[in-house]
C-alpha cells in the first residue's frame, strides 16, 4: 500500500514541543516499516500554522487523494494535520474517505480504517480546537492578570517619558520633563502644531525623528502617564510613577475635546485669519546675529501702524538681547518693506522654478524610500505583538527575538534617515516648486495668511543688512 506522509511545523513547534521535521519524518519511517508500508512521498509543510488549510504541501496532498495515488495518509500527531476541528472533519470526511483513503495518527493511535477510529474522528477534532482555544484563554487571563496588578502593558514599546524595566517603567528623566512641558504648554493655550514646532526649532527634542502633531497628541492623550495601566479600554492602578497628575490629564483630555469641536468649527466657518506678520521670527541681523524685534508705533493719522524691525542691540533695555549688548550699526527696517521685498523675491521664483535647482546644490536623494521601509517594520512590529497577543503560534522567547531584529533594523533606517536628512535641506527641490506651484495665482495678489503660510515653508530665516538682505531658502543647505 502507498502511504503519503505528512508533515508540519510552525516555527514555535520546533523550538517548543520538540518535534522537528526530522524527528516527525524518523517516527513515520519507523512505522512504515513495522507496517512494511511503501512511503509514496512526504508531504512537508515547515513554518505554516495549522490554522487553515492553505498550505502547499497539504494541497499537493490533496491533490494526490484526489487523482487516487495514495491509499493511506500517515501524520504524526493529529494537529500536524490541522488544528481546526471544522478542517480536520473536512479533510478526513471529504477528502479521505471519500477516495477511500484511510487515515492514522501515530500519537493519537487512532486509525479511520478502524471503527473505532471513525468514531473518534469528532472528539479528537473537538479536543484539538478545545485546546487551543484553552491556550488563548489562558494568554489573555495572563494579559488581564498584567493589568490587574499594574504591571506594563506596553512593555515593546513604553510612552515616552517611560522605560521598561522588570515588569513595570521607570523614569527617564529628561524625556519626562519634555512630557511634562507638553501638557504644560498644552493647558496654557498652545496649540499642538506649535508645540511641536517649538520642540523642533529646539532640534527635535527628545526623540530621533521630528516632532509631529500626531506625535505630540498622542503624549496628550496617554493615560499611562498617570501612572495607570489601560487594556482594553479599562484603566488600571499601575506600579509605574506618575509624570502628569490625574488632574492635569483629565483636565487636558476635556481640552482636546473643545479644541477638536473648535477646530471643526472653523473649518466649516472660515473666520478671516488674524495672526503673526509674515516674516515673524524669521529675522535675524547680518551684523550681530541677533533676532529682530518688531516695534510698533502709534496709529497714524489715517488709521495705518507704522512698525519696524530693529536689531535688540541698538536698543536701550536689555529685554531683547540673546547675546551681550553691542553697540549694532544695524538700521531699523520698516516691516512693510521687508515684507514686500520678500514677496517679490518669491513672485521671482514662482515665475521661474527652474531656478531653485541651480540654487539648491545638494543632490536629489530619496528619503522616501527609507520612510516607506521604516512604516512597513512598524507595522510587522505591531502585527507581531497582536500575533503574540491575539494566538498562541509564539512563545515569548521567539516574540522577543523577532522584535529585536525588527527594533535593530528600525534603528539603522532611522540612522540612514539621519543622516541623509543632514546632508539634505529641509525643503526638497520637488517640494519646494510644489509649494510654489500650489499658489493661486500670483503671491502678491495672495492674503495674508497665504503669505503667512507659504513664507514659513519656503524660507529658513532673512540675514537683514542695512542695504541689502539675504534669503536663506529651505532648500538651500
Ligand atoms: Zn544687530
Amino acid at each position: 500500500m502507498l502511504v503519503g506522509c505528512y508533515l508540519r511545523v510552525s516555527t514555535i513547534d520546533q523550538a517548543e514541543e520538540g518535534y522537528s521535521i526530522e524527528q516527525q519524518k524518523d517516527k513515520l519511517k519507523q512505522y512504515c516499516s513495522v507496517k512494511d508500508w511503501n512511503v509514496y512521498k512526504f508531504y512537508v509543510d515547515a513554518g505554516f500554522s495549522g490554522s487553515n488549510i492553505n498550505r502547499p504541501a497539504m494541497q499537493e496532498l490533496i491533490e494526490d487523494v484526489n487523482n487516487n495515488k495514495i491509499g493511506t495518509i500517515l501524520v504524526y500527531k493529529l494537529d500536524r494535520l490541522s488544528r481546526s476541528q471544522k478542517d480536520t472533519l473536512y479533510l478526513i470526511e471529504d477528502v479521505f474517505n471519500k477516495h477511500k483513503v484511510s487515515f492514522v495518527s501515530l500519537n493519537e493511535n487512532f486509525d479511520t480504517s478502524t471503527a473505532f477510529g471513525k468514531a473518534s474522528i469528532g472528539i479528537l477534532a473537538t479536543f484539538a480546537q478545545l485546546e487551543r482555544e484553552q491556550i488563548k484563554e489562558r494568554m489573555q487571563m495572563g494579559k488581564m492578570g498584567r493589568a490587574k496588578t499594574g504591571k506594563a502593558m506596553n512593555w515593546w514599546n513604553p510612552a515616552f517619558g517611560y522605560i521598561y524595566n522588570r515588569e513595570t517603567y521607570d523614569i527617564d528623566q529628561f524625556k519626562a520633563d519634555i512630557v511634562k512641558r507638553i501638557y504644560k504648554d498644552y493647558l496654557s493655550g498652545t496649540s499642538i502644531n506649535k508645540i511641536a514646532e517649538n520642540l523642533n526649532s529646539e532640534g527635535h527634542l527628545g526623540k530621533d525623528r521630528q516632532w509631529s502633531f500626531r506625535t505630540v497628541r498622542m503624549i496628550l492623550a496617554n493615560s499611562d502617564y498617570t501612572g495607570n495601566v489601560k487594556y482594553h479600554g479599562k484603566i488600571y492602578a499601575g506600579q509605574h510613577t506618575p509624570i502628569i497628575d490625574q488632574k492635569a490629564f483629565e483636565t487636558t483630555q476635556k481640552e482636546l475635546k473643545i479644541r477638536q469641536q473648535e477646530a471643526y468649527s472653523k473649518n466649516n466657518n472660515p473666520r478671516p485669519f488674524q495672526s503673526k506678520y509674515i516674516l515673524s521670527g524669521l529675522l535675524e541681523c547680518k551684523y550681530c546675529s541677533c533676532n529682530l524685534a518688531l516695534v510698533q508705533y502709534r496709529p497714524r493719522k489715517d488709521g495705518t501702524h507704522l512698525s519696524v524691525y530693529k536689531c535688540p542691540s541698538t536698543m536701550r533695555k536689555k529685554m531683547f538681547t540673546q547675546r551681550q549688548l553691542s553697540n549694532c550699526i544695524s538700521k531699523t527696517q520698516e516691516r512693510q518693506m521687508l515684507e514686500e521685498y520678500v514677496i517679490k523675491e518669491i513672485s521671482k521664483l514662482q515665475a521661474n522654478t527652474d531656478k531653485i535647482e541651480l540654487m539648491s546644490s545638494s543632490k536629489v536623494v530619496d528619503v522616501d524610500a527609507y520612510e516607506i521601509e521604516l512604516e512597513k517594520i512598524e507595522k510587522s512590529l505591531k502585527k507581531l505583538v497582536n500575533i503574540y497577543v491575539d494566538t498562541d503560534s509564539l512563545t515569548i522567547d521567539i516574540f522577543n527575538e523577532k522584535k529585536e531584529a525588527l527594533l535593530s533594523q528600525k534603528n539603522a533606517i532611522n540612522k540612514k534617515i539621519q543622516s541623509i536628512k543632514k546632508k539634505q535641506p529641509e525643503l526638497s527641490i520637488k517640494d519646494a516648486k510644489k509649494v510654489l506651484r500650489g499658489i493661486n495665482g500670483n503671491i502678491t495678489r495672495a492674503s495674508y495668511d497665504t503669505k503667512y503660510k507659504i513664507v514659513r515653508k519656503l524660507i529658513k530665516k532673512i540675514i537683514v543688512g542695512n542695504e541689502e538682505s539675504t534669503i536663506k531658502w529651505a532648500f538651500e543647505l
